[in-house]
């Protein structure tokens, strides 16, 4: 690589993001690639960083951990990817071969975990080094676009986590509270599951209308409008929907996510919560709820890109803004007031003025 610096957006000590200058990553370990970032996204989680929530976030990285690429350059010991390679990343770092790994709970990688734009240099530049990167990235097929790849390993697994934890059968009702990127990722993939009834519960009126519009949910209804317990029974035969995905985070949002669960249903808490969460467990009692919790759970990604390339899952509709890394404080300040309607901006590549 014949480029010695790049642009890249950095957390700095006080807390703020500065786009500065960077020296290109050099690949450290055999098992690294380096890739050249084609779109990257901000996160929420980036955010979370920003106002110092996450404990484990080095000072001074570089931010972002979704994005595609091309593979630049590859260690001694990656086997499944060359130069040249279009790739989807995993947002989770994890080895492949440890007791955790080995039985698919990969976020409990002992040598792994939140690495990317948290503890090492993200991706929110022109590159960036990936770990593991035989399991860190998932290769694009020709006929799969890098916007409807874009989410594969962070905002689309998530979804597919939480739909997947509701143990959903086919005709099930599934109710997905928060219908933010995650929560629409959640819909699309519950009728993967076999979900014949999907209701999303927002305070946004914005948001409802346009899971509604996008033919996400089948039913949208506004907790802070309607009660929300009463609305999801009324549409469930009384009995509650089958499953839950909790995907607000919201102050009251774990209380309406257990409320409107049916009897013995699962609620997938897959929200990042900043606060603590209290179970009332006299109240619920005799509901017999089994509640299951969990990030992103990114141990899909080669099933979803098939999924994609079949034409069966495509999130690319979360992209509301598309602008150059030039732009992406401009991004930040839009993502985090949903200004303008915004879902999730897209960051194309640096542009020389
Ligand atoms: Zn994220
Ligand atoms: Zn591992």
């Amino acid at each position: 690589m014949e480029k010695a610096w790049m642009k890249a957006l950095v957390r700095r000590a006080d807390g703020r993001a500065a786009l500065t200058e960077r020296p290109v990553p050099q690949l450290q370990e055999p098992r690294d690639a380096i890739v050249r970032v084609t779109l990257s996204t901000i996160c929420t989680s980036d955010l979370h960083i920003l106002r110092g929530a996450v404990p484990r976030a080095n000072p001074d990285i570089v931010l972002g951990h979704e994005f595609v690429g091309v593979v630049e350059e590859v260690g001694e010991a990656v086997h499944g990817l060359r130069p040249g390679d279009r790739v989807a990343a995993n947002c989770i770092t994890f080895c492949g071969d440890c007791w955790f790994c080995r039985r698919g709970f990969i976020n409990n990688c002992e040598h792994g975990g939140w690495e990317l734009g948290c503890r090492i240099d993200g991706c929110q530049a022109e590159y960036v080094r990936v770990p593991f990167a035989d399991t860190g990235l998932t290769k694009i097929p020709d006929s799969v676009t890098d916007e409807s790849a874009l989410f594969l390993g962070d905002i689309l697994a998530s979804g597919y986590f939480g739909a997947e934890l509701c143990e959903l059968c086919p005709g099930d009702s599934v109710a997905v509270v928060g219908a933010g990127p995650v929560g629409l990722c959640a819909m699309a993939c519950a009728r993967l599951f076999g979900a014949a009834r999907v209701i999303a519960l927002d305070v946004d009126p914005f948001r409802l209308e346009r899971a509604a519009k996008l033919g996400l949910a089948d039913f949208t209804v506004n907790p802070r409008e309607q009660d929300a317990e009463r609305a999801v029974r009324g549409l469930t035969e009384g009995r509650g929907a089958d499953g839950v995905v909790e995907a607000a985070g919201g102050a009251d949002s774990l209380e309406t996510a257990w409320r409107i669960a049916r009897p013995n249903a699962c609620v997938a808490l897959v929200a990042m919560y900043e606060e603590n969460q209290t179970l009332p467990l006299p109240s619920m009692y005799g509901k017999n709820l089994i509640f299951k919790t969990g990030g992103v759970d990114a141990v899909h990604s080669s099933e979803l890109m098939r999924l994609m390339e079949a034409g069966r899952l495509d999130a690319s509709f979360l992209i509301t803004h598309k602008a150059p890394l030039n732009r992406i404080l401009e991004g930040y300040r839009v993502f985090e007031n949903r200004e303008d309607g915004c879902l999730k901006w897209a960051v194309t590549p640096w542009e020389e003025e």
